[in-house]
């Protein structure tokens, strides 16, 4: 079993019980882990770090009701350009868009505003995305 590590932490979803639990503070060095659940199932995992690639894109993203510009992206935000609607520093916002790939998997992220620069965001994830999103996203940043 593949997980991505995003911001040096993972979700695991137990594949006997499906409890999740969250592992934070993961360095690059960290490769596998074995994980038992509280309900016994002992789980031997790889840990693929995708946490520093910033990559430039042109892709259309929706916003609220908006169509807003996806500059570039990291695993753990997003810099937008946006001429018509407007945002405010510290508003919270769910972004939506379609992972380029062979799946177009679509991605549905929810992001604090954390620059403002006249038409131009930066957006920081506030969630974990679930991990089939995550792992799209991971592949698509893949330098
Ligand atoms: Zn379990």
């Amino acid at each position: 079993m593949e997980y991505y590590v995003v911001g040096g932490s993972f979700t695991f979803i137990c594949s006997k019980c499906g409890i999740l639990k969250k592992f934070e503070g993961i360095q690059p060095k960290h490769k596998t882990a074995t994980i038992t659940c509280k309900c016994g199932n002992c789980a031997r995992i790889n840990l693929t770090v995708r946490c520093q690639f910033r990559i430039d894109t042109e892709i259309i993203a929706v916003v609220g009701d908006s169509e807003v510009y996806i500059i570039n992206m990291s695993a753990r935000g997003y810099q937008i350009a946006s001429g018509v609607e407007k945002f405010t520093l510290g508003q919270e916002v769910d972004i939506s868009w379609l992972c380029p790939g062979k799946n177009q998997i679509p991605i549905h992220d929810t992001c604090k505003i954390v620059n403002v620069s006249q038409s131009i965001y930066g957006l920081k994830s506030i969630i974990d995305l679930p991990h089939s999103q995550n792992k799209a996203k991971g592949f698509f940043l893949m330098p």
